[in-house]
């Protein structure tokens, strides 16, 4: 066995808005492996978080490792090319593009060849096998010839998925990957990230706390940009101070 590693570290990160601290002082450490949730209510900082993660907004002090690498103020596609891929809490799709052709253009993305070698056959015949293990994977292989357009709220999500793993991210984060869902899409969601976790680490946002419960090793909760507590959800969920501080209202 090898001991588990630390993929990301943030030392004292803040964010501040016009004097206003959205994230303040926060230290998270993501095993390598893990699904680690952020769990808070509206405006503790998690979106804000995920964008000082990866470099869309540049933090106001504190630092960043990620994957050994200091990463504290690239700008996103530096930190992109370093191996972290997001989802985002609305959805960015070409209505007219199919849906394989969504995870195929990001393919083509992540080689930065040009356009022209891409054309080959050759390099297209990969593209095609890999978008085809990549929809396999999120539960789209029978829809890859829809236009993204017409997919269902729930497939959309889905969609966004392999295009994110197109990259093949060493961490992928997720802000609020079942928002807006129907219940058995939430079902259908958790199941997908139980399944695409394997041998990737997922750092997620998330409302639903029987969502958290059965996906993440860890959960930390924020609180007006500062970590309340962290641990197992067991001990999180049981934690005087969450009770107190979510006392008659929904955790997350
Ligand atoms: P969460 O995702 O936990 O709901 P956010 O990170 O979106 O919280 O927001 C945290 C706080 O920071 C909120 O009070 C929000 O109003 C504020 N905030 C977020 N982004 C900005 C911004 N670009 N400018 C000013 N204030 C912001
Ligand atoms: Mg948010």
């Amino acid at each position: 066995m090898t001991q588990p590693r630390a993929i990301l570290v943030t030392h004292r990160l803040s964010k501040e808005f016009q004097g206003f601290r959205a994230v303040n002082a926060v230290d998270l450490t993501v095993t390598e492996g893990t699904v680690h949730a952020l769990v808070g209510p509206n405006g503790a900082g998690k979106t804000t978080l995920f964008n000082l993660l990866t470099g869309f907004l540049k933090p106001s002090g504190g630092g960043i490792t990620f994957d050994g690498h200091d990463v504290t103020g690239l700008p996103p596609e530096r930190v992109a090319r370093l191996g972290v891929a997001r989802s985002f809490q609305v959805t960015s799709l070409f209505p007219q593009s199919s849906v394989r052709e969504h995870v195929e253009l990001a393919l083509q993305a992540g080689t930065g060849l040009s356009h022209r070698f891409w054309r080959s056959d050759k390099v297209m015949r990969r593209f095609s096998a890999r978008a085809a293990e990549l929809l396999d994977e999120v539960g789209l292989a029978h829809l890859a010839h829809s236009p993204a357009g017409i997919l269902p709220y729930g497939r959309k999500r889905a969609l966004e998925l392999a295009v994110a793993l197109a990259s093949e991210p060493k961490m992928l984060l997720l802000d609020e990957p079942t928002a807006g869902m129907g219940l058995e899409d939430v079902d259908r969601t958790t199941q997908l990230i139980a399944r695409i976790r394997a041998g990737r680490t997922v750092v997620m946002v998330e409302h639903n706390m029987s969502v958290v419960g059965s996906l993440a090793d860890t959960v930390t909760v924020l609180q007006r940009g500062e970590v309340l507590t962290e641990g197992p959800y067991a001990e999180v969920k049981a934690d005087p101070q969450v009770v107190e501080a979510y006392l008659g209202a929904d955790i997350a």
